[in-house]
């Protein structure tokens, strides 16, 4: 039996050898809390302000405007939470503009914020790729509007967005614009100067970092309310002492993303469009989610008409590919994703979804042998009826 092939590095990646290799200090001999005044809390502290100052440069920030979090997640919910409390509390703004193809990390915290603090979420419409267009922001967006979010490149169907523009309209309205740059950041020269965003997330473990570390760029000016109260690490914004090995790891794992951004998205770009070429040719009833260009080098993304999504990553497991269907919490009762429902799929094609996601080590061989696979296993699925 071959070898079975990792084809899902938009949930996670393997953490780098080069950013083991950093870490392990701050584990075993650098361990100090970076608030102590003692050495041993100078190294931790020293090792904190150049990651700091590592992420800053990478993503064209400085280094105040560097807020170390646990993960993608509570960036997004300080983004989100932190901006529109602030915004109520200092202006009474109360609508929340975000996309429907936005993370959950988003959409639920938008939710929250709704239900329990009064504001009103508003949708941005989509076209059939997933993206926002910066005229929707411009109809839309208003002197009460507490904040904008749109994601930077969408998890489940890859498509980029046209970040910069929409940010340019936030800025002329002086309301502040969040973007979640967590799958973004993995393969685009991310430059938040310019992009003119004011808040943007990130997450490590997307781009080979290790997994419960994040961060959030805050523009200076940019008010936020802390979310996480106690002691006054990152700025007040973010209490509890810090993790040094994980942001070490994160910040060295962002440098080497963009180190080697150009030669990894030129090799799995080929590779991404010969796999989506060769799916569409070789399956019946077949297409692609999201742009067909506009779209994360990595990322493949495709609906199967007529497919029980789960069944078929079953039977992709079986064969040694591990793939997703894009979205999370599929187990149990399936419910089509409301990311396909949003860009137009139709239910009887939205559940049986397949992401493919490349990572900077996958070779042709292995997208040959996942061609060579798929079209007798989504047959098979298809023959498969549910319950
Ligand atoms: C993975 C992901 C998140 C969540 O990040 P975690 O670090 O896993 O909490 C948020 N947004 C997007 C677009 C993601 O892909």
């Amino acid at each position: 039996m071959e070898e079975p092939v990792y084809f899902d590095h938009a949930a996670t990646t393997p953490v780098d050898e080069r950013v083991i290799d950093a870490m392990l200090p701050y584990f075993r001999t650098s361990y100090g809390n970076p608030s102590s005044i003692h050495s041993w809390g100078q190294q931790a502290e020293h090792a904190l302000e150049s990651s700091r100052q590592l992420v800053a440069d990478v993503l064209k920030a400085r280094a105040e405007e560097i807020v170390f979090t646990s993960c993608g997640t509570e960036s997004d919910n300080l983004a989100l939470r932190g901006t529109a409390l602030a915004q109520k509390r200092t202006r009474g703004a109360k609508y929340i503009l975000i996309s429907p193809v936005e993370h959950p990390a988003v959409s639920q915290t938008a939710k929250q914020l709704a239900r329990e603090h009064g504001f009103v979420v508003e949708y941005l419409p989509v076209d059939n790729f997933g993206r926002v267009h910066p005229s929707e922001v411009e109809a839309t967006i208003c002197a009460e509007t507490a904040l904008v979010s749109v994601i930077y490149a969408n998890n489940e169907i890859g498509t980029i967005n046209p970040i910069t523009e929409i940010a340019e309209i936030c800025h002329r309205k002086g309301v502040p614009f969040h973007t979640d740059a967590v799958q973004a950041a993995a393969h685009l020269p991310i430059n938040v100067e310019a992009d003119k965003v004011d808040l943007l997330s990130i997450g490590a473990h997307k781009f080979y970092g290790p997994k419960g570390v994040g961060a959030l760029y805050v523009r200076r000016g940019t008010t936020l309310d802390a979310v996480q109260t106690g002691g006054k690490q990152e700025a007040g914004l973010r209490a509890g002492t810090q993790n040094i090995p994980y942001i070490v790891g994160l910040a060295r794992a962002l440098q080497l993303a963009r180190m080697e951004c150009e030669p990894r998205s030129a090799r799995m770009i080929l590779l991404r469009d010969r796999l989506i070429a060769n799916v569409l040719e070789l399956v019946p009833r077949a297409h692609l989610t999201g742009h067909p260009t506009q779209r994360l080098p990595n990322h493949a993304s495709f609906v199967f008409e007529g497919v029980d999504g789960n069944h078929l990553l079953m039977l992709l497991d079986m064969a040694g590919f591990a793939c997703s269907s894009g979205s999370a919490c599929k187990v149990g009762s399936p419910q089509p994703s409301e990311v396909l429902l949003a860009v137009g799929v139709a239910k009887s094609w939205a559940l049986g979804s397949l992401r493919v996601s490349l990572g900077k080590d996958t070779t042709l061989e292995q997208v040959e042998r996942l061609v060579e696979h798929l079209p007798k296993l989504v047959e098979q699925a298809r023959g498969h009826k549910h319950g």
